[in-house]
């Protein structure tokens, strides 16, 4: 059995230091596994029922991942950004998702427990450590919608850009017609914008970083 500690600082080791985020990332997880069913969320067998939906790309979401052994690279672990320090945690066996989100009086509750503690934001992770579970978190039972190529599992298929060749995996493709494009042939809205293309040659290979 894993104390609590041992999960906050697995979870500052992962997040790069301990903040109050990653607090609140650690309980959240315990909560929300908790009332889905899942008790130890990295056992064989329960890393396969558990899909959490995190709102933030902040500390918490590395306090969640650091938990419960969710990852984007398993599927099993999605940012859906709304900028909200909230996640839902789905149980693939029984169908039940349950949304935690922060109490909106949270975090005055938190700064009023240390009022003469000069350090901030040892305050707060101190605060967030100690307040019970029911003065931090809202729980609330959800349905989540699953379209099925955003489930973990084997690889699914993938389908060939019919105009620069990449290969797009199965859902992400786009049908203009008969063919199937990328989203840069496409021309749709991408987060980058190409400028020129570099060589890469003789970089970046593991000789390159032995020397
Ligand atoms: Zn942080
Ligand atoms: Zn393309």
């Amino acid at each position: 059995m894993v104390t609590i500690e041992k999960l906050y600082q697995q979870a500052g080791e992962l997040h790069g230091s301990t903040c109050p985020g990653v607090i609140l990332g650690v309980r959240m997880s315990l909560l929300g596994c908790r009332l889905i069913g899942i008790d130890e969320p990295k056992n064989s067998e329960n890393r396969k029922k558990l899909l959490i939906l995190v709102e933030t790309d902040r500390c918490a979401t590395d306090g969640i991942q650091s938990v419960t052994g969710c990852s984007i690279g398993r599927r099993t672990l999605k940012v859906v950004d709304y900028g909200i320090l909230a996640a839902t945690f789905y149980n693939f066996e029984t169908k039940r998702a349950v949304r935690i989100s922060v109490r909106t009086d949270a975090r005055a509750k938190a700064k009023d427990q240390h009022p003469h503690e000069v350090d901030k934001n040892l305050a707060y992770i101190t605060a967030y450590k100690t307040l019970p579970t029911e003065e931090i978190f809202i729980a609330e039972e959800v349905t989540v919608d699953l379209s099925s190529f955003e489930l973990p599992g084997p690889p699914p298929p993938r389908s060939q850009c019919n105009v620069c060749g990449e290969e797009i995996l199965s859902g992400r493709e786009i049908h203009r017609g008969q063919t199937i494009v990328c989203r840069r042939c496409a021309r749709l809205p991408l987060y980058y914008k190409p400028t020129k293309s570099i060589p890469v040659s003789g970089s970046g290979n593991q000789a390159e970083f032995d020397r």
